[in-house]
């Protein structure tokens, strides 16, 4: 089997690679470790982060080239290349306007979602750049309709139906209905699907439990790959180009050991996501780049709860947020802004103690009083329900730090702490509730205000659960030029082999500047990647 172009790997990666490629006329195959398509990207929100987007126009949203990039700029820490921000900014808006354009995507804005840094230079404290991919009837892919991935907590969602999207993350009986008889999925099934449908127009078929091992290397030039096609070895060529959009490593533990700046013991992912692609690109001599990092995000691990097989992990993000919680290390001490942006939180659990020589914030527990766990219900549990036996409960702040193995002083006087600082409308230790993201996703019925967040820690009994460093998905692999070709050690382009996604270098490095901060650019690029490896010279 030949093709023009191989594409490894069918996350929002893979599949914009292949259409682009695909729409030029030549000849795709799309190959997929897992029994199901759509990766990550299917299971997330599906949510990209696009500058500049058409959808600004009509709502009155001022953006511009030189505040996207001055906000990047201020999120780099000197890490980011600025060709590959540049690429990104000045690609973004014509890249939505391709996916509605040819195919049936259609997004809309999520209305009022903040950047991430909302106050930082160029940043949009009322949004603007975050993007809704609203619901797609996964009818229209006929056979395919159940070879997607999908996620049961955003089943039939869209992202601004969710608590994160500024919604009660209830549908009415009759919508669910409605949206069940014509399988309308939303969040990153609603980005997939309509990228599915057209690859499948075009006559893409993907190859499902094909799982791509090795690069097949002839005169310094990538000509094919080694699969593993339900278990039997087969070799795949490609005419102008391999691209590799295999993932992150973040379900490796040698890879996440080797290369993750700091612990990450909860993976959200698909578990199909082992570097597959980061060791290939190794082997022909890549250059590596941003391996430290990762798309940060606090998760919770509950008991029995299982997704793909394996143990799920679960985003905290609400439960930080809402009034009533704080989050606290072994001595009983706030360690960061609770209510701040889950990537940027990451940095809270990597703080290293010089003294002890041990990770200051690790574990981490998040602590809650009844009225949080009442008012808002815990980790799925609906609000007014039984607090879950596997979260930890006591009577009193001190007999809850004395069962988990907080110092119960330090609890103690952190609580009472924070409670005059809910008191007076100022947390003078990590300023929960003063940026516009902070107020975004916390109680809706103070939506906007300090209050959306800030409350008081007094109403036994006390919970605490243990909250681990966890991620979205690895952000580190290869480098690539901006049309991503995977570079060698000498940053020349290796022939035949392109990168895009989270198996790559993140063209952002360690910068997300809103929702859909990971999506945003591999669209992007995926396109552009694409078109690229369609575009390269033929091998005979
Ligand atoms: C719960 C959750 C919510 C999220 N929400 C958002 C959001 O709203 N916005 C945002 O920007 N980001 C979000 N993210 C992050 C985002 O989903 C990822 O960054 C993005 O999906 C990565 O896309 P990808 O195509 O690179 O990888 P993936 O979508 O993970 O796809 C990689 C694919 O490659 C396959 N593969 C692996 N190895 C091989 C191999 N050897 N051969 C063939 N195939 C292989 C995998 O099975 C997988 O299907 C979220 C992530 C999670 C987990």
């Amino acid at each position: 089997m030949t093709h023009d172009v191989v594409v490894l790997g069918s996350g929002a990666a893979g599949l914009t690679a292949a259409l682009a490629a695909a729409q030029t006329g030549v000849d795709v195959g799309l190959y997929e470790k897992s029994g199901v398509i759509g990766g990550s990207s299917a299971i997330s929100g599906g949510v990209p982060w696009i500058p500049l987007n058409h959808h600004q126009d009509a709502a009155g949203v001022c953006d511009s080239r030189e505040e996207a990039l001055a906000y990047l700029a201020s999120l780099s820490l000197d890490r980011m290349d600025p060709a590959m921000a540049e690429t990104f900014v000045d690609h973004a808006r014509e890249t939505i306007v391709w996916l509605e354009g040819t195919t049936e995507a259609s997004f809309t804005l999520l209305p009022r979602y903040p950047d991430y840094h909302p106050e930082n230079p160029g940043g949009k404290p009322d949004g603007g750049r975050s993007l809704d991919p609203g619901l797609f009837s996964y009818e229209r892919l006929g056979a395919w309709q159940d070879k997607v991935a999908r996620s049961k907590r955003s089943a039939h969602l869209k992202i601004t139906d969710t608590t994160l999207g500024g919604g009660t993350g209830q549908l009415s009986d009759e919508e669910l209905q409605r949206r069940m008889d014509a399988d309308l999925r939303g969040c990153g099934n609603a980005l997939v699907g309509p990228i599915i449908k057209a690859l499948l127009d075009l006559g893409v078929e993907p190859v499902v439990n094909a799982q791509a091992t090795d690069l097949v290397v002839e005169d310094g030039r990538v000509t094919g790959v080694r699969l593993l096609v339900d278990g039997g070895e087969q070799v795949v060529g490609a005419r102008r180009g391999v691209i590799l959009a295999t993932g992150g490593f973040e379900w490796d533990a040698d890879l996440v050991a080797a290369f993750l700046r700091g612990p990450m013991t909860a993976p959200t992912s698909v578990p199909t996501n082992t570097g597959d692609g980061l060791r290939m690109a190794m082997r022909v001599g890549a250059q590596l780049g941003n391996m430290g990092q990762a798309w940060w995000v606090p998760a919770v691990r509950i008991p029995g709860d299982t997704a793909f097989g394996q143990q799920r992990s679960n985003l905290v993000n609400r439960e930080r947020t809402l009034p009533g919680s704080i989050m606290v290390n072994r001595a009983g001490r706030r360690f960061t802004n609770e209510a701040t942006n889950y990537n940027a939180l990451g940095g809270a659990f990597h703080q290293l103690d010089p003294v002890t020589f041990t990770y200051a914030n690790l574990p981490a527990w998040l602590v809650f009083d009844h009225a949080h766990a009442v008012k808002y219900g815990t980790f799925g549990a609906p609000a007014g329900s039984p607090v879950p036996d596997w979260v930890t409960t006591a009577p009193t702040v001190r007999a809850l730090a004395e069962q988990v193995g907080i110092d119960p002083d330090g609890l103690e006087t952190t609580i009472d702490r924070w409670n005059g600082f809910v008191d007076h409308e100022a947390d003078e230790d990590f300023h929960r509730g003063d940026s516009a993201y902070d107020r975004w996703s916390g109680d809706g019925d103070h939506r906007f205000l300090k209050a959306s967040t800030l409350g008081r820690v007094d109403t036994g009994p006390f919970h605490a659960v243990q909250v681990e460093s966890g991620t979205l998905g690895t952000s580190g692999g290869p480098r690539t030029d901006t049309s991503g070709h995977v570079l060698d050690t000498h940053l020349e382009p290796i022939p035949g082999l392109y990168a895009v996604g989270n198996v790559a270098a993140a063209p952002t490095a360690m910068a997300y500047g809103g929702a859909g901060g990971t999506l945003g650019p591999i669209l992007v690029f995926g396109r552009l990647t694409g078109l690229a490896a369609a575009a390269e010279l033929t091998i005979s």
